[in-house]
């Protein structure tokens, strides 16, 4: 089972890289160009696996993400090799495999965006990568979670992320086991950076592999 969150511009490269060998469901957490501008590269997916594959979004993410990929809901000449997609919209859990998955709305400027809490039994994984404030009704549905994944875009306040005080914060009232900050801009180096939060945060990094409890 392969679940793709977003599709940045350098999905290729990062699939190639990491050897992602199939996507069996793309969910999109918002439609900035920095988490969908890869999205046409998913046709090599539906090649491979000969099938449609579905992508779930919240109301506003796919109608932006329809406006701006509008070719791929459009029929035009035959053998245009377009993204085979399915289309869904993402509004109570949907369950693919053993894994039930969850949006979890979050504040990130205007852009209506959400994270995703991933749970298989009593094993739970919520990752949040652009979040500037976390409403307490996303948090007490994250609370005590096995592995959080959280936005600490860097020290100086940002309208629309969290700086690395107030992501740690935010974990601190999460209280996972295990916590990951993500989309950090270059103000931040990660060895310091690592050195410098508490035990049981980490850095994350590109081709960086989580295992959840059994
Ligand atoms: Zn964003
Ligand atoms: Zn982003």
């Amino acid at each position: 089972m392969h679940l793709l969150v977003d599709t940045p511009p350098d999905f290729r490269e990062q699939a190639l890289a990491y050897r992602l060998p199939r996507v069996d469901a793309v969910f999109f957490t918002h439609s900035h160009a920095d988490h969908i501008f890869g999205f046409d590269d998913i046709r090599r997916y539906n090649t491979m696996q000969r099938q449609v594959i579905p992508a779930y979004a919240g109301e506003g993410t796919l109608q932006d993400l329809r406006r701006v990929f509008d070719y791929i809901s459009t029929e035009s000449q035959p053998g245009f090799y377009r993204p085979q997609i399915d289309f869904r919209l993402l509004e109570g859990p949907v369950r693919i495999g053993e894994v039930t998955v969850e949006a979890l709305p979050v504040i990130h400027g205007p852009s209506p965006t959400c994270g995703f809490l991933f749970s298989c039994g009593a094993v739970r994984f919520a990752y949040v990568p652009d979040c500037k404030s976390m409403p307490d009704a996303t948090l007490e549905r994250i609370r005590g979670v096995d592995v959080m994944v959280l936005d600490a875009l860097r020290h100086r306040p940002h309208a629309t992320h969290m700086t690395l005080a107030e992501s740690l914060a935010c974990l601190e009232r999460i209280g996972a086991a295990r916590s990951y900050l993500v989309h950090m801009c270059h103000d931040l180096a990660h060895t310091g950076l690592e050195a410098a939060i508490p035990a049981g945060v980490h850095v994350a990094y590109d081709g960086l592999v989580v295992s959840l409890p059994a």
